[in-house]
């Protein structure tokens, strides 16, 4: 029995009314496990009109009972984890013990929109001008709507929605239809925690729910987070509509090998860091950069070892170090990526493609499975260094020294995360400042900034001005006024003319 996916429109499950639905995959397996509906305008004008509905209440509770309501989903979220995070390895693949270091780092971020009373604080100037005082208001902005990938489906939603909630607006989510039924759960745990109806709505499917957001008069505000050409059409789409956007794209996450770096520090950081999730992280490293042959001649080797004695399981299986790919589409992109960067000349050290589903688990032979897949002697004008593959590819690139390593990383299009291992905190200090990336790790393989720091990237990984999260993902959510004021005793008589200073 395959169970149906559907809305979830104030406070209650919602079904479609498309009539349009797609399949749901254990990638384990490749059996289909549900099947989820496809909103269409009708069913996002429905979404829209209940948050729209919420928001005058919702806007006008004192922050400290909107904290207090995200406080109880807080204890739901850690009294559940573990349910959530079986419910991404069954849809998403991932191993279980990523998937709960997921919801934990979701977790993070409702803990930091708890803070809502002191997030919302602003500043006052007594007596600007004679009896004359100034203060700034932040206040929210309406109805939001949240876009979000397959390969996060708890954690990039609250990266989104508890900071739009604990600022006064009301929200619409579309989730990605491959990995859907987190959505649900959390909109369940959400109203167990007293959370009104139509404060936090969700809307399945994909590019008709997504193109109806984007038009729709009543939705003042879109987050994204996805491919670095849809993070484009929705920044540009959404622009066009009169609505603020960010819009978090792609990313080719370069990690540099200093000659002076832990070589076992490294080959660990390197393993983890490509084939962790099966490289279908935005943070992901796809590029190692070694500074000197001497230095590649001493890790690569070690990865070699490494990356052909990984532990490809089940994601269910405790023992395992990586689970299957999303689905048949994206296995079969990866698998093209590594033909593509044979016919260009690079050196595969190992091939992931031979990998059998077999050895993964029983019931997995039909899952979409790939093995690590390990290549040399990259150069700059390769497909497979220039694109995002989104995979468990790994690219060894040589540099003769840090100064064209710097180089490299700052002419690629991506910007989103970075790291370097050495020693030399010179170097390392000189690498924070020089290098065009927004996340940067020194001797971090994956600097995913923490909950009150902010989230993005630079050049095509994110489109828009402020970062998820943090005090921008406060500014994103919200709209700043500035109210003078000052009171009859205190105004003289006469009209002013000129331009009022504080002469
Ligand atoms: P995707 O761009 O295919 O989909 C993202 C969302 O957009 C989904 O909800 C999807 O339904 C929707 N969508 C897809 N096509 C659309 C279209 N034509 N019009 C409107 N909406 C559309 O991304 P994905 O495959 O789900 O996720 C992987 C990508 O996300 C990778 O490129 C990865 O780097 C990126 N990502 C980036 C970050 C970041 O913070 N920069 C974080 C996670 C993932």
């Amino acid at each position: 029995m395959t169970k149906t996916i559907a809305n979830w429109i104030s406070g209650a499950h919602a079904d479609s009314s498309s009539g349009q639905q797609l399949p749901v995959y254990n990638p384990a397996t490749g059996a289909v496990t549900g099947q989820v509906q496809l909103a269409n305008h009708a069913d996002v004008d429905a979404a829209v009109a209940a948050a729209k509905a919420a928001f005058p209440a919702w806007s006008n509770l004192p922050p400290l009972r909107r904290s207090r309501a995200l406080n109880k989903f807080l204890a739901l979220l850690n009294e559940h984890r573990d349910d959530l995070a079986r419910l991404i390895t069954a849809e998403h693949g991932k191993v279980f013990t990523d998937a709960q270091g997921e919801v934990t780092r979701g977790i993070e971020i409702v803990e930091f929109a708890c803070g809502a009373p002191q997030l919302l604080k602003t500043d006052f100037t007594d007596q600007v001008s004679t009896n004359i005082d100034n203060w700034t208001l932040r206040q929210p902005l309406g109805v939001v709507a949240g876009v979000t990938p397959f390969n996060f489906p708890v954690m990039v939603p609250m990266w989104m929605f508890p900071v739009a909630l604990a600022t006064g607006n009301t929200f619409v989510l579309k989730p990605s239809p491959i990995d859907p039924s987190a959505s649900l759960f959390i909109a369940e745990l959400l109203k167990q925690a007293g959370l009104p109806d139509g404060v936090f709505n969700v809307v399945q499917g994909d590019k008709g729910a997504v193109n109806a957001l984007l038009e729709h008069p009543d939705v003042q505000a879109i987050s994204f987070v996805g491919s670095t050409p849809i993070a484009n059409y929705i920044y540009e789409t959404g622009a066009r509509h009169g609505k603020r956007v960010q819009a978090l794209g792609g990313a080719k996450n370069h990690l540099v090998v200093m000659p002076d770096a832990d070589i076992d520090q490294v080959v660990d950081a390197l393993i983890g860091a490509a084939y962790g999730s099966a490289g279908e992280r935005c943070m992901a490293i796809s590029v190692a950069v070694f500074v000197g042959d001497d230095t590649a001649e001493k890790v690569i080797p070690k990865l070699i070892e490494r990356t052909k004695t990984l532990k490809v399981l089940n994601g269910t299986n405790l023992d395992a170090e990586m689970g299957p790919i999303v689905t048949r589409a994206a296995h079969d992109r990866i698998t093209g990526y590594i033909e593509q960067g044979v016919k260009e000349g690079a050196k595969l050290l190992v091939d992931g493609r031979g990998f059998n589903g077999e050895v993964a688990g029983e019931g997995c032979g039909d899952g979409f499975w790939l093995g690590g897949t390990l290549f040399d002697d990259v150069t700059p004008d390769m497909r497979i260094y220039k694109e995002e593959i989104f995979g468990p590819v790994l690219a060894c690139i040589r540099v003769k020294d840090f100064a064209e390593a710097v180089q490299l990383i700052n002419d690629h299009e991506f910007g989103n995360g970075v790291s370097l291992y050495t020693r030399d905190g010179h170097i390392a200090r000189e690498f924070g400042r020089r290098i065009q990336v927004g996340m940067v790790g020194i001797n971090v393989p994956i600097p995913v900034p923490m909950a009150w720091h902010g989230f993005g990237g630079w050049k095509k990984s994110l489109f828009g001005d402020m970062h998820a999260y943090g005090e921008e993902g406060v500014r994103f959510y919200t709209k700043q006024k500035s109210i003078m004021q000052r009171w009859p005793q205190a105004i003289a008589k006469g009209a002013e003319f000129a331009m009022p200073t504080s002469q």
